[in-house]
């Protein structure tokens, strides 16, 4: 079934290349160049082929193992959901609840406390606050609840929260969605990353219809723009692509080649996330059909290829449980969050691999898994200009000479994640 209610967008004819071609253009990346927009949508509409997908899966290890040699990283974190209102209604959420829902919530400072001692218990750095977009606007009952607790916004609350974490050790990285320059401002010294995934750049997923036509800060304009004040900031940030949404090839061509331009002029992109849609009970979209694995490593491979060679490339292993090796033959670098405390509450339905599982799976694929905090091991070594001091000395007390986490828990409890 296709994934929205938009007429299929067909993709355009174009000449197959054959794996030579697709050889010669990867060898070229490998080597220092670009891949020619052009190249990457015959590319894309190859991806079936699977002599092309090796071609590209072979060259995106090589860039890989040039940037990071056979090491694998994860981040150790807790997962706190500040509040699931969220003004928009994308098409596939299962987050966003409405203000009346039993399952609406808005976490208090001492619950956000507590998911934190439980976090710090288990060793973990990351503290990720990830909230539904601009509440306030939408619900009063919202705007009431806030001021009940003294706060003035919901980025007063991110503020507040991310602060009782660095209180008690963490490392916050938060993910609101739209967030202004003078909200980025406020956070960027309480939050040692921030990221906003851009998703799509596709204008037609907006129209009526379409997954985002109820979701005004999906205008990849906006996502743009905000990934735009972020690199002028100066904030380490993630961005990401959404796969299967109903988009075609020259709109994943174009979000991607959109991400690595970003990357290329601001530097401020540690990451990009390749996310693969996976239909949901009781969503819109709940009958569409996720993307089969061949296809999910093609584009790996060819995000690998696209993207500057230093933007970290992440898979969530709890949405590919069963392609691993496969992730990391086409050049995935990391796993992202992985949490021994909290649900992955935008996939609920996915657990979280055991930390010590994906430790033997990494190794079993030929590579070597090291623990990071929401920031790269290079950005906390060589890029102090990114950092608020309070924060630069934070990331620089949590991580050893190497810039991996350095953890002051003891491992066995690992083997309880
Ligand atoms: S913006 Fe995010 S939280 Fe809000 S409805 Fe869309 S996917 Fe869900």
């Amino acid at each position: 079934m296709a994934p929205t209610d938009l007429p299929a967008a067909p993709n355009a004819l174009r000449v197959a290349p054959s794996r030579a071609d697709a050889e010669r253009w990867a060898a070229a990346v490998v080597e220092g160049g670009e891949l020619e927009a052009d190249q990457a949508l015959a590319l894309a509409g190859s991806l079936r082929d699977a002599g092309i997908r090796e071609a590209l899966a072979a060259a995106a290890l090589a860039i890989k193992r040039r940037q990071t040699a056979d090491r694998v990283t994860v981040s150790r974190n807790i997962f706190i959901p500040l509040t699931n209102l969220c003004r928009n209604r994308c098409s596939y959420c299962t987050f966003a609840k409405l203000p009346d829902s039993a399952e609406a919530h808005t976490y208090t400072l001492e619950e956000v406390a507590e998911v934190v001692r439980g976090g710090v218990a288990t060793g973990c750095l990351e503290a990720l606050m990830c909230l539904g977009d601009k509440p306030e606007i939408a619900y009063g009952s919202y705007r009431e609840l806030l001021a009940s607790r003294g706060l003035s916004s919901t980025t007063e609350l991110i503020y507040e929260a991310c602060r009782r974490a660095l209180e008690l050790g963490m490392l916050p990285h938060t993910n609101a969605g739209i967030l202004s320059r003078e909200e980025l401002v406020r956070l960027r010294p309480v939050n040692a990353s921030m990221g906003l995934m851009l998703e799509t750049t596709s204008r037609r997923l907006r129209e009526k219809g379409g997954p985002h036509f109820h979701a005004p800060d999906k205008e990849p304009a906006v996502r743009i723009r905000m990934h735009e004040i972020a690199g002028e900031l100066k904030i380490p940030f993630t961005s990401g692509i959404l796969l299967g949404i109903g988009e075609n090839d020259a709109e994943r061509v174009d979000t991607l080649r959109t991400i690595a331009g970003l990357a290329r002029r601001w530097g401020h992109i540690q990451e990009a996330i390749i996310q693969p849609f996976h239909p949901k009970p009781g969503t819109k979209m709940r009958a569409a059909s996720s993307l089969d694995d061949d296809t999910v490593v093609g584009w790996v491979a060819l995000a690998r290829l696209i993207l500057p060679p230093e933007v970290h490339l992440q898979a969530p292993p709890n949405l590919g449980s069963n392609m691993l090796p496969r992730l990391l033959a086409a050049g995935v670098d990391d796993w992202g969050g992985v949490s021994p405390v909290t649900v992955d509450f935008i996939n609920p339905e996915a657990p979280w691999p055991a930390l010590h599982r994906l430790r033997e799976q990494t190794k079993a694929a030929g590579f070597e898994l090291r623990e990071r905090g929401p920031v790269y091991p290079e950005w906390i070594l060589g890029k102090p200009d990114f950092f608020d001091p309070q924060v630069r000395a934070l990331l620089r007390s949590h991580a050893n000479d190497e810039g991996y986490a350095q953890r002051k828990n003891d491992q066995s409890k690992e083997e309880a994640a």
